[in-house]
């Protein structure tokens, strides 16, 4: 008997049955019954299907209402202050997540954080002195008895509390010198009696996630692992779990704990498993990731067989064959999708991830049937390890030095630009978007559907640009854009022109609660076959003279919010998309545009887990960013634009994207960003978000008055500019428009009348 499993599944549903019953039930038009049973069907059938495939057992513990985190959070009660209740409920979680919606008080939403490299979002837990946690929400016993009660044998998921801890943050109560560390022996004694009770339950294997063993953790840290499991504190098996990366960092550790086996994600890093063969203990399990949670593409079956079979050979039932993390990260079932062609017998997506975990483990176990269907299988990834098409290397080959950089430096450009663009001081600007109104969402819909005609279509786009570029022009706006009305998405919308992307129809992958993404996918080499954004910018700014931003999607980006192909490095793929963007960026200036955005919000989020690896990284990041940019002229101003992450340790590769202007998310923090710059002087020109489009208060003129001033005191003057922290197509047009009106005003106050001691 051989040991199959995943670490677990999606949980939104094939149709995305939770997202819309989550929407119905906060907009109150359904009832908490019906939510509940909407649960209850996706969780029987995501069980069901790993029955059915032949899984040791099912996995429970990751379904979630809203997020994983949150879940641990009400297990170990640890509500935060403002949103503690005497009954803790469903809406209780809700409110934790999202905010108290009915009222103007400070129940606001905990903050989000990703979740490691993923795309996935999870609310971060708080803490302070005064936390104290007890056993509180019994969902997980809950649902492991109802997955019992279904016959079927349950292997329990659970956040370990180190990783819980580090992925919290210190509250508003907690002293300067609080170290959330200090609250571990309490947080373990709740961890004991949810493993008494799950024992009590009859669980024999819990999967008790520590993802923080794949970081290069700090002694503390590592002193907390050691904390928690030197002792036995389950009277379960514990399969302890790691996932993104490489465990060697920790391995001294890990080898010391009371644990009774390891899972290992080979997919992320295969190497690792020499190194932990020569310590792992006798008596543990090794659990091996090999198939990939985090992609879309089918298993290279004889391939994995040929380099596990030696495995089993020594490890014999101590082998367990698992996915390389949670499947949450992969779309659910590939059978809902028609029209990707030939591409979908090189895809897998969750339900075949399932498939494939059997398919291997007969096959690695000896099975002659099984090995063949393997073979069949992966056929078609034959056809998939063509290298970089030839047209397309030499000209990669052949870009020189200078062909990847801007010409001038950026003082000299900052010269010229002056000069062709006649900018006030602190010229004011917006991040792309205008608000994505239900009539935009409905043409669009019509269109996709075939109801409203190409011509119509446009017809209506054109609308849409003329009327965001005359209410850009009434505002008094300096630097204008066309609003991006043709846009669903700032990564599909290129996918869609490009060369090289397939986009699915129901791929969704969840990114928080409710919200799903459904990112493209790169199954060849991308190329730009014919302009992308040329024809729209250009009638933007033939509506106007002030100078309209063209936009585009950075390459980092691109790259980071698809499912890549596996054949070509990250580094190469991003050069690919860099070429084609490129050659956008010199057919806008020719056509008469001065100034282009090219935005990089992810850039932060591709970073990977390990610091020892973000210099190579970052070189590449940015030699693709920087090829972007290389055939715009001295005269033409580039802009990029990021947000959602911390920038402050990753400043110097961000000035070395050599932009004109650099617009970035800061408002929320209060400009605590721009104290990045006492260490290091941001060289080019910025625009340090004003206002915080992500909420539905308008700003006054005095608090945007007051940041422009804050962020004088680091940036000098001559090279601010003055525009929201990001795009705004969240927003409704009357929100907009009060608040850039505020924007702008506060900016023409401060021209007039610059506050005594700053020097202009
Ligand atoms: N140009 C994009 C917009 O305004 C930028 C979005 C983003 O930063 N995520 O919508
Ligand atoms: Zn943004």
């Amino acid at each position: 008997m051989s040991t199959t499993h995943i670490l677990g599944y999606p949980r939104i549903g094939k149709q995305r049955e939770l997202k819309f019953a989550l929407e119905a039930y906060w907009r109150g038009e359904s009832s908490q019954q019906q939510l509940l049973e909407v649960g209850r069907t996706i969780r029987q059938k995501n069980w069901q299907v790993q029955q059915d495939s032949g899984q040791t057992w099912v996995t429970v513990g990751d379904f979630a209402w809203y997020d994983q985190v949150l879940n641990t959070s009400l297990l170990l009660g640890n509500i935060p202050e403002r949103h503690q209740v005497d009954n803790l409920n469903l809406d209780s979680m809700f409110a934790i997540a999202r905010g108290q919606q009915s009222c103007a008080c400070n129940h606001a939403a905990s903050d989000m954080s990703k979740w490691f490299n993923t795309n996935y979002h999870y609310i971060v837990p708080e803490f302070s002195e005064s936390s104290c946690f007890s056993l509180q929400w019994q969902q997980l016993f809950d649902e492991i008895e109802e997955a019992l009660a279904l016959g079927h044998a349950v292997k329990p998921v659970i956040l370990g509390p180190v990783s819980y801890l580090y992925l919290g943050k210190n509250d508003d109560a907690a002293t300067a010198g609080f170290q959330r560390l200090s609250l571990l022996p309490q947080l373990l004694k709740v961890y004991r009696e949810i493993f008494q009770k799950m024992a009590a339950l009859g669980v024999e294997w819990v999967q008790l996630d520590e993802p923080v063993l794949g970081l290069e953790l700090e002694p503390q840290w590592q002193e907390a692992l050691l904390d928690a499991y030197r002792t036995r504190i389950s009277p379960t098996k514990l399969l302890l779990t790691s996932y993104f990366a490489d465990v060697l960092d920790n391995a001294d550790v890990i080898k010391q704990l009371a644990v009774d086996g390891l899972h290992l994600d080979l997919s992320a890093a295969p190497e690792q498993l020499q190194q932990v063969l020569t310590w792992l203990p006798e008596k543990w399990v090794l659990s091996a990731g090999i198939i990939n949670g985090r992609n879309v593409w089918r298993a290279n079956l004889p391939d994995l067989i040929e380099r596990y079979r030696s495995l089993k050979v020594r490890l014999g039932e101590r082998l367990w064959l698992a996915s390389s993390c949670s499947l949450l990260h992969s779309p659910l079932d590939l059978d809902n999708e028609d029209g990707l062609g030939d591409a979908k017998y090189r895809l897998a997506f969750a339900q075949q991830k399932l498939t494939e975990l059997q398919l291997l483990d007969d096959a690695i176990s000896g099975d002659a049937d099984a090995l063949r269907l393997s073979r069949q299988y992966s056929a078609a990834l034959q056809t998939l390890n063509k290298k970089t098409n030839s047209a397309l290397q030499r000209r990669l080959d052949q870009l020189n030095p200078e062909q990847r950089q801007r010409k001038l430096t950026f003082i000299k450009r900052q010269a010229i630009q002056q000069q062709s663009l006649q900018l006030p001081l602190l010229p004011t600007t917006t991040i792309g978007s205008f608000p994505q109104t239900d009539q935009i969402r409905r043409q669009r819909r019509e269109y996709r559907v075939g109801t409203l005609s190409q011509v119509d279509y446009d017809a209506a786009l054109a609308k849409h640009i003329a009327d965001a570029i005359k209410r850009q022009e009434k505002l008094g706006l300096d630097v204008l854009v066309h609003g991006e009305a043709e846009r669903n998405d700032m990564v599909e919308y290129f996918a869609e022109l490009l060369d090289g992307f397939i986009v699915s129809r129901f791929a969704w992958v969840q990114s928080y609660g409710s919200r799903c993404v459904k990112p493209a996918i790169i199954v060849d080499d991308i190329e730009r076959s014919k302009p992308l954004t040329i024809e729209w910018t250009h009638y933007a700014q033939s509506l106007t003279t002030k100078p309209v931003k063209g936009m585009l999607t950075g390459p980092v980006t691109i790259l980071t919010w698809s499912f890549a192909r596996e054949d070509l490095s990250r580094a190469e793929i991003a050069e690919q998309i860099a070429l084609a963007l490129n050659d956008e960026v010199n057919e806008l200036q020719q056509a008469g545009i001065k100034v282009i955005q090219i935005d990089e919000p992810a850039i932060r989020e591709g970073m990977p887990l390990k610091r020892s690896q973000w210099e190579s990284y970052l070189d590449w990041a940015v030699s693709a960013f920087k090829l972007s940019a290389a055939s715009a002229k001295p005269e033409t101003q580039i802009h990029t634009h990021m947000c959602y992450s911390e920038f402050n340790d990753i400043m110097p590769a961000v000035a070395a994207l050599d932009a004109d202007v650099l617009t970035i998310e800061t408002s929320r923090s209060a400009m605590s960003l721009l104290q990045a710059f006492e260490h290091f002087a941001y060289p080019n020109q910025i625009g340090p978000g004003v206002y915080d489009i992500h909420s539905p208060n308008i700003p006054s003129v005095a608090e945007i008055k007051n940041l422009i001033d804050k962020a004088a005191q680091w940036i000098p003057l001559q090279r601010l500019w003055v525009n929201p922290d990001c795009g705004l197509k969240t927003r409704n047009w009357q929100e907009t428009e009060a608040a850039l009106e505020n924007m702008v005003l506060a900016t023409k106050e401060l021209r007039v009348n610059w506050p005594k001691g700053l020097a202009l």
